[in-house]
């Protein structure tokens, strides 16, 4: 069943991604690391549904997106990058995606980072955080979204990784075999990956070899 909901606050997070929250329907339900389909209530636009995880915490009374622009071509996220208080969404259920099984280590390309906010804030909320790490991954510095929250959450549980400049206070480079070795100890934990579809395939190849069993949903083709 879908459900139109009234955009209530747009917040720039970087140079393309907004973080977007919305009322929340009586009895609206998912669990951290879900998402649905969102399509903008605009003529031309009401079917053409994208799947957006939802990043803030279930028990809250609205629903957040946070959602990276491509504007090298017209489809919905280049809408949405104008989107204003007001306007309106259509959402539909929640749908499982990837769910946190225990603690381990979760790595993010660009816009995979959105599941693990809500699940990081979910383990926040608990007191959970300790023995989780980050690894995310970016093109450029400006690319890191909410780069203060995970710093202040994680401390050296978070590692950045910018692979086209170099940065201080950042790893230089693509996270692979040597990457982890250097950055990972235990194999046995669980591994949770999320990003474009090579990164997914190049790190999970990485981390089988390794002996790990890891997680990993694609974002982009
Ligand atoms: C389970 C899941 C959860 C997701 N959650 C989020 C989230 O929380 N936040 C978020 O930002 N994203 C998320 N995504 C990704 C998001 O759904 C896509 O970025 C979005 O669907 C792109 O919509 P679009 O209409 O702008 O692009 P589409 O037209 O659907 O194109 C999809 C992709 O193809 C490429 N592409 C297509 N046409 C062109 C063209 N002419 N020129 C160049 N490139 C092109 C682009 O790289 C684009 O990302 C999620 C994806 C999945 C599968």
């Amino acid at each position: 069943m879908s459900n139109t909901v009234k955009v209530t606050e747009v917040l720039s997070l970087t140079h393309d991604v907004k973080q977007i929250r919305t009322e929340k329907p009586n009895g609206y339900q998912f669990t951290p690391g879900q998402v649905t389909e969102v399509a903008l209530n605009k003529k031309g636009y009401q079917e053409e549904k994208r799947p957006f995880t939802f990043t803030c915490l279930p028990s809250d009374d609205y629903l957040e997106f946070v959602i990276k622009s491509y504007f090298d071509h017209d489809g919905v996220t280049k809408q949405i990058d104008e989107i204003q208080i007001g306007d309106e969404l259509i959402i539909d259920e929640a749908w499982g995606a990837i769910e946190y099984k225990g603690k381990g280590v979760f790595i993010a390309g660009g816009a995979g980072i959105t599941p693990f906010i809500s699940i990081f804030r979910d383990l926040e909320a608990k007191g959970e955080v300790e023995g989780n790490k980050l690894i995310f991954s970016n093109k450029t510095g400006k690319d890191v979204i909410l780069e203060p929250y995970w710093d202040e959450l994680l401390g050296e549980d978070f590692t950045s990784t910018i692979t086209h400049e170099k940065i201080e206070g950042h790893e230089n480079g693509m996270i692979n075999m040597e990457f982890l070795k250097k950055h990972v100890d235990d194999y046995s934990q669980h591994f949770y990956v999320c990003g474009p579809d090579q990164m997914i395939k190049d790190i999970s190849r990485s981390l089988k070899q390794l002996g790990a069993s890891p997680d990993g949903i694609v974002f982009e083709k």
